[in-house]
């Protein structure tokens, strides 16, 4: 019989031998999930002996966490906004930066506002759905060109009860135009902005794990950028808002697009690490 804290030690020595970071923070909420508990709950049970099931769940589960597979795909959802989402390999989990940018929009606009949205690249639907629960008389627009990807968004949507406010549609915004759309108070994208060059740089747990596509274009990392500020350009009302979330060093090649495309009062946000991250402008 080995107990709640014995099971965690053993895991901890495991994941931090195969490098995972922060071994104990995972080895603690991959039990918290399996005993569908908080965290900070495990320490009031310490001494509860696991069943024969439940070892052989948690063993499994830092099995794969040692592969380098991101915790939040195998407990399969992640906290967004204060919303909890599913996750899967097929959508990118969405970050803490992502949030900032949501809180950004949130902070711009009154919560009473009849806004019409187009969010470019739904993913987990994370950003559409968390502007939707905050603003309550938005009508959203939310695309993505993976088919997997939308209906993960769509049941995240269905799970937060605002499905009716926001439609997600299999769109490539780099190949298809938005003339069969309508005219729009604001568009928001987190898109792929690692270049390739980089991409070879960043963590097993993103190459190996989380969709290429929703991580780089495979290029210099300004693709989706340019077509996307150039794209929505026509589409946006006077006065209407483009917020981009950008890759460090990305702030002033973004700023230039924007200014190009016809943006104005642009205007550049820091992330908790004091790197520029979000960006926004103005039509006008
Ligand atoms: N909107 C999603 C996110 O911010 C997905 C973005 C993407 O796939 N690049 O997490």
């Amino acid at each position: 019989m080995i107990t709640v804290l014995e099971s965690i030690n053993l895991s901890t020595l495991y994941l931090n031998q195969k490098g995972i970071e922060s071994p104990r923070t995972n080895a603690e909420l991959l039990l918290a999930d399996i005993l569908n508990c908080k965290r900070l709950d495990l320490y009031l049970s310490f001494e509860r002996p696991l069943s024969e099931e439940e070892v052989q769940k948690y063993r499994e589960h830092i099995k794969r966490r040692g592969n380098f597979e991101p915790l939040q795909y195998i407990i399969g959802k992640v906290e967004f906004c204060g919303l909890e989402l599913k996750v899967n390999p097929s959508v990118l989990i969405p970050r803490p930066e992502t949030e900032l940018m949501v809180e950004n929009i949130l902070n711009q606009i009154p919560k009473e506002q009849k806004m019409i949205i187009l969010d470019i690249g739904s993913g987990s639907g994370n950003i559409a759905i968390a502007l939707a629960v905050n603003l309550p008389l938005s009508k959203i627009v939310s695309t993505d060109v993976s088919e997997e990807a939308v209906l993960v968004a769509k049941e995240n949507s269905e799970r937060h009860k605002v499905s009716e406010r926001i439609k997600f549609v299999k769109h490539n915004i780099l190949k298809n135009d938005l003339s069969s759309f309508p005219m729009f108070d604001l568009v928001v994208s987190n898109p792929p902005y690692v270049s390739k060059e980089s991409y070879s740089t960043l963590q097993k747990e993103i190459k190996n794990f989380e969709p290429t596509i929703a991580v780089t274009d495979e290029s210099d990392g300004y693709t989706f950028y340019r077509e996307i500020s150039a794209k929505v350009s026509a589409k946006l009302k006077e006065n209407g808002k483009l917020f981009f979330e950008v890759a460090q060093e990305q702030s002033e090649g973004v700023v230039e697009i924007m200014s190009k495309n016809n943006f104005r009062n642009i205007g550049v946000i820091k992330d908790y690490q004091e790197i520029d991250r979000i960006i926004f402008g103005e039509r006008i």
